[in-house]
Formats: structure tokens, C-alpha cells, sequence
């Protein structure tokens, strides 16, 4: 028989009169992310009921990664009457091979002819006469959980976490500047996490769009595309930036590409529908992420910078990426990552001398010179699908930036 889980959400439910609305989007989300194996995801008294074909270890992985579940359970659905629960609870507590345990109940039909602690105790009297097993209240090796709902009963005695957070798509896209490295892919893990759609952003100086594409961006996308469905990643080429910032001084080189990067994402923005920046920087952790320089960064900008990682620990970022395995991709070779390389960058950069480069240089007009040679690839999980076209043929027309655009 396909697996069936019980599937719960925990801060979803916490919002208010947006509520239906988290709910119909985690609804969606779980059906993507089960997609292929013939989900059927019903609403039920507070929680999903799910059935999907395939093995319960790969449905299991895909609800793991799917944001706003609080946690779920295979469970093993049985009919209302006392005796099917009781066989169930007997099935469980056998399989569970524990020697104490103890039953939890909870009823979502209050109509229900014994009260949660009637059927409790019962239940638990007649899994220690049966199989000999010991209550233990406080401690048990074993929980055995008894949910009623209205139509039918579960049991389960299994409780995976899910991932938490909140549904992908509930709160708007951001542009995201996307390096190939450790960092951001972590951000946009966060930021996902809390219900953003990322735009991945990535300049890249190889000789083609090819190398960039078949380059380790492409594969942590795909790798974050589990976890956030659709996913769309525009690869801009910067050599012509190179040429024409070649004699700006050589310390300021990094603060100048990053305000450029910032422009292009802004420039991109309404077209994706996007209502923020965001990067992968962490406080100090580089000469370009001193307090300062994330203020020149940020200088005049018209929308957000947001910066999840902003508070993390290199060890801290590393762990997560492990967790979302983009740590083994981010470690791969990458030319790419060092084409900005200053020996002594400047900790301190003014916002008002960058100002005066992008200026003098001609900045602004420069984003619309690269972005003519920038590429769009979209990548669809369902299927792997990955698509490309040049972004001039095929940019979106200006789209709303709140979440209904992902809803
Ligand atoms: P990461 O691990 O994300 O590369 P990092 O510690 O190497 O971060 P930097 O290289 O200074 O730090 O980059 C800081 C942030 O700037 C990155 O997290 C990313 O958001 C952005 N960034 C850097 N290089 C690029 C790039 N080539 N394309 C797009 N964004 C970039
Ligand atoms: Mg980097």
C-alpha cells in the first residue's frame, strides 16, 4: 500500500488571517515536492494527510525538505471504532520491539465517545496486558500516538522534523547574488527557509555562457531547486566591466564590483518581480564585508540588501551547507571565484568616492552592456529541466513584487 503520513505545521498556524493562505501555499508545496509519485494531499482538522507511491524513504526525504512542515509521521490509518484503534496500537507497540512506553491521544472530532485520557488509559491497559510492555509516563522508550479525526483514526509511534520555516513563496523574491562558493548558497537556503523565492545572480568572466553553465553554479542550483522548487538563475558576463574598470585603483576593486553586482541585481529586479537584494556576506569575515564596506555596498540603493548570513560563523555556515549538501559543490574548482582578487583591499571604503567611480566610469550605462550578453536558465526539478535563452530575447515583462506572484 503507498505510504501514508500525517503531516503538521507549526508557525503556519500562527498566521492569523493570513492563515489560509500559508496553508493553501505548504498544500501546493508538498504536492510539488512529492511530484511523480502521485500525491494526494488533503487538508484534515489541522493537519495534511498525505499518500504518495514510491518507497516511504523517498517521500520521507522530500517532506524533510519541505518548508512550513513542523513534522510529520507514516502512519497507519485505521477505522474509528475502539477495536480497529486497539489493533493498531497492539501493531504498533509490537513493531516498536520497546519496553516502556506510552500512548498519546488526541482528538480533533470532540464528539467522540471517550474523552482523549479515557482512551488513553484504555489503550495503554491493553498494550501492557498484550505484550507485556511497561508504562512509563515521563520517560518512555516509546511513544504511540493516536490522532482521531473525523473520518478515521491514525497511529503512529515514528516523528520526524521537518524542515520548519515558513511555505516557499509566501514571501516575495529577491535577487540573490550567487558566487559558486560556501556562503551563498546558504543564504538562499535561509532565505527560502523563511518563504522567498530566490533569483540566482551570477557573474562569471569564462570565455562562454557554456562554461558558466556547466561551472558548479548550475549544480547548487539544482541542488537548492529540492528544496525550493522552480528555480531561475541569470548568468551575466562581466569582462567588459574588467576592461572598462581597469584603471580604478586596485583597493578598490572589490567594493567597486560588488556596487556594480548590486546595480545589475537592482536593474533586474522589476522585471522578476523582485522586492529585495541579498547576498551571501557575513560580518567581517572578509575585507569587502566590514561594517563600512556593507555600508558603501548599500549606499543609495533602492530596494533592501538583506543578508541572512550577516551573524554566522564560517563553522556555522559550513555545517548548514553540509546539511543542504551544496558544501561538496561549493568546494569544487571554480576559476571564476578569484577573478576579483585584491592583495590589500580597503576595510574602510567611502560611499561617496564609490559613488564618484560609478560616475566617472559610467557605470550605470555598463549594466545594460552586460546585461545584453546574460543568459536565463530556468530549471524545473519536476523532470529535470533545464532550459536557456539569451535574457534579451526572453526577460520578463515588469511583474508585481509581493508573494501573489508565487501563490
Ligand atoms: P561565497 O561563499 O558566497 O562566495 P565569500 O565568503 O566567498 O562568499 P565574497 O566572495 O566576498 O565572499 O562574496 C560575498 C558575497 O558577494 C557572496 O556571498 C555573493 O552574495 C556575492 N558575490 C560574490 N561574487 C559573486 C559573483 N561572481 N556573482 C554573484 N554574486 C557574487
Ligand atoms: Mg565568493
Amino acid at each position: 500500500m503507498a505510504p501514508e503520513y500525517v503531516v503538521h505545521y507549526s508557525e503556519v498556524a500562527l498566521k492569523g488571517k493570513n492563515r489560509p493562505e500559508f496553508v493553501r501555499a505548504l498544500r501546493r508545496n508538498i504536492a510539488r515536492s512529492l511530484s511523480g509519485l502521485a500525491p494526494v494531499v488533503e487538508l484534515r482538522d489541522g493537519r495534511f494527510v498525505v499518500s504518495a507511491s514510491g518507497t516511504a524513504q523517498d517521500a520521507a526525504a522530500r517532506l524533510g525538505k519541505t518548508f512550513g512542515v513542523a513534522w510529520f509521521s507514516e502512519v497507519a490509518p485505521v477505522g474509528l471504532d475502539y477495536d480497529g484503534i486497539r489493533r493498531g496500537v497492539l501493531d504498533a507497540a509490537r513493531a516498536s520491539k520497546g519496553r516502556t512506553f506510552k500512548v498519546e491521544t488526541r482528538r480533533s472530532d470532540k464528539g467522540y465517545p471517550l474523552t482523549s485520557r479515557e482512551l488513553a488509559v484504555r489503550l495503554g491497559a491493553a498494550v501492557q496486558e498484550e505484550t507485556g510492555m511497561k508504562v512509563d509516563l515521563t520517560d518512555p522508550e516509546v511513544v504511540i500516538r493516536v490522532d482521531v479525526t473525523r473520518s478515521n483514526a491514525f497511529v503512529y509511534s515514528n516523528k520526524t522534523p521537518g524542515p520548519g520555516g515558513l511555505p516557499v513563496g509566501t514571501a516575495g523574491r529577491v535577487m540573490h547574488l550567487f558566487s559558486g562558493g560556501i556562503d551563498s548558497p546558504v543564504a538562499a537556503w535561509l532565505l527560502m527557509k523563511r518563504g522567498c523565492v530566490p533569483v540566482y545572480l551570477h557573474f562569471y568572466l569564462a570565455p562562454t555562457p557554456r562554461n558558466a553553465l556547466e561551472s558548479k553554479v548550475t549544480k547548487q542550483v539544482k541542488a537548492l531547486s529540492a528544496y525550493g522548487g522552480k528555480s531561475t538563475l541569470v548568468l551575466v558576463p562581466f569582462a567588459e566591466y574588467q576592461l572598462a574598470t581597469a584603471d580604478a585603483p586596485g583597493d578598490l576593486e572589490p567594493s567597486l564590483f560588488r556596487r556594480f553586482m548590486r546595480m545589475t541585481a537592482e536593474a533586474l529586479a522589476p522585471p522578476f518581480g523582485a522586492a529585495a537584494i541579498s547576498t551571501g556576506d557575513s560580518l567581517s569575515q572578509a575585507a569587502s564585508q566590514t561594517l563600512w564596506n556593507l555600508a558603501s555596498f548599500d549606499h543609495g540603493s533602492t530596494l533592501p540588501i538583506l543578508r541572512p548570513l550577516l551573524a554566522y560563523d564560517k563553522d556555522e555556515i559550513i555545517s548548514l551547507a553540509r546539511r543542504i549538501s551544496t558544501y561538496d559543490l561549493s568546494i569544487e574548482e571554480y576559476k571564476d571565484c578569484c577573478a576579483i582578487i585584491t592583495r590589500h583591499p580597503r576595510t574602510r571604503v567611502k560611499s561617496a568616492l564609490l559613488d564618484d567611480y560609478v560616475r566617472r566610469l559610467e557605470l550605470q550605462d555598463l549594466v545594460q552592456e552586460v546585461l545584453r550578453g546574460a543568459t536565463l536558465v530556468s530549471y524545473n526539478p519536476v523532470g529535470d529541466v533545464l532550459r536557456c535563452a539569451d535574457l534579451a530575447d526572453s526577460m520578463p515583462t515588469t511583474r508585481a513584487t509581493g508573494p501573489e506572484a508565487d501563490l
